[in-house]
């Protein structure tokens, strides 16, 4: 079993790294912070190393024992929720220099590009895989983790709403709250509550959605000038792609960021049968069926937006 062979490593390894993806959301957060609390708890020599995050997430526990980069040769480092090497950026080179690496994920278009790869893809969030690895491993899940986990679930589900979402999602939910998490709190700082600057970012985002291919495709951008002018703040961005996706009749939300360095930053949601990743997959990026990326460097927002309408297109009913 590739858990005992994982569980081997940790056990041998005297300095360990936790990482994750760019922009890390709720579930790269949750799992990077569980991964860091339960190899602690262990007795182990441990940095989670997380170069920025969002507002919303500083209420997590152990957030602020972070670090921000690292160049240390690590004897093991664990990536968590992240499809490709590509997507570590930052860490990188901190996952390169590493005698052994592991990552755990539930990335469908996972590129394995780890010594040891641990990927369920039918999990809707990494920390719902944790939650398994860590009982296998009789590692305690103490409250804090548990808080860290119901965080990533809560977030990658979309509050429990996406299809991805198990039987086991809600079994794991119902143990949490027998620990004593409060759901709705967490649920409330994760989902639901968003910043003023948020809301004038989505206000935008809102304003600019035209409608493509009788209203199947829905579309809208914001701009590093747009960022600038509401003083957004790291991941207000998040949220915008769901406009188009809940209106009825639309299966393809098309959002695009503008990055400070050029190019474009892609988001990609479907409702019902477009798979999205195959669709980012052309361009460079990935992810889930529903739900997936990519980063677009050359183009005007007209060109690559028409460049993505003509692929997703093809996939409309
Ligand atoms: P988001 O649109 O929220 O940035 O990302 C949606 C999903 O697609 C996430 O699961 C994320 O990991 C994945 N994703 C986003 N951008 C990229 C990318 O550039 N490459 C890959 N492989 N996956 C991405
Ligand atoms: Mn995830």
């Amino acid at each position: 079993m590739i858990l005992d062979d994982i569980k081997k490593e940790i056990d041998k390894a005297n300095r360990i790294a936790v990482v994750t993806h760019e922009n890390p959301d709720g579930d790269a957060i949750g799992s990077s912070l569980t991964m860091y609390m339960a190899l602690k708890n262990i007795n182990k020599d441990v940095d989670v190393i997380i170069p920025e995050y969002a507002k919303m997430f500083e209420f997590l526990p152990c957030i602020n024992e972070t670090k921000k980069s690292s160049d240390e040769h690590y004897d093991l480092v664990i990536a968590v929720d992240c499809a490709t090497e590509k997507r570590l950026k930052d860490n990188n080179n901190c996952f390169n220099n590493s005698k052994v690496t592991i990552q755990i994920d539930h990335h469908e278009a996972n590129k394995m590009f780890a010594d040891y790869n641990y990927v369920d893809p039918v999990s809707p969030a990494c920390c719902q895989i944790l939650i398994k690895v860590l009982k296998y491993w009789n590692i305690e899940i103490n409250k804090d983790m548990g808080v860290c986990l119901l965080a990533g679930i809560i977030t990658d589900t979309g509050g429990f709403k996406y299809s991805g979402v198990t039987s086991e999602t809600f079994e794991i939910v119902a143990w949490l709250l027998d620990k004593g998490i409060n759901i709705s709190s967490v649920y409330r700082r994760v989902l639901q509550t968003i910043s003023k600057t948020k809301f004038e970012l989505n206000k935008i985002a809102t304003s600019r959605i035209t409608f493509y291919e009788n209203d199947k495709i829905a579309f809208t951008y914001i701009t590093v000038e747009d960022e600038k002018k509401v003083n957004a703040q790291l991941g207000d961005y998040e949220g915008c792609v769901d406009i188009g996706r809940d209106i009825e009749g639309v299966e393809v939300s098309i959002f695009f960021r503008e990055l400070k360095e050029g190019g474009y930053k892609v988001s990609m949601r479907s409702n019902d049968y477009v798979n999205v990743s195959d669709i980012c997959l052309m361009f460079g990026g990935g992810g889930h069926m529903k739900a997936a990326g990519c980063t677009i460097s050359s183009g005007t927002i007209e060109q690559i937006r028409d460049k993505l309408i003509a692929q997703t297109k093809r996939y409309l009913k």
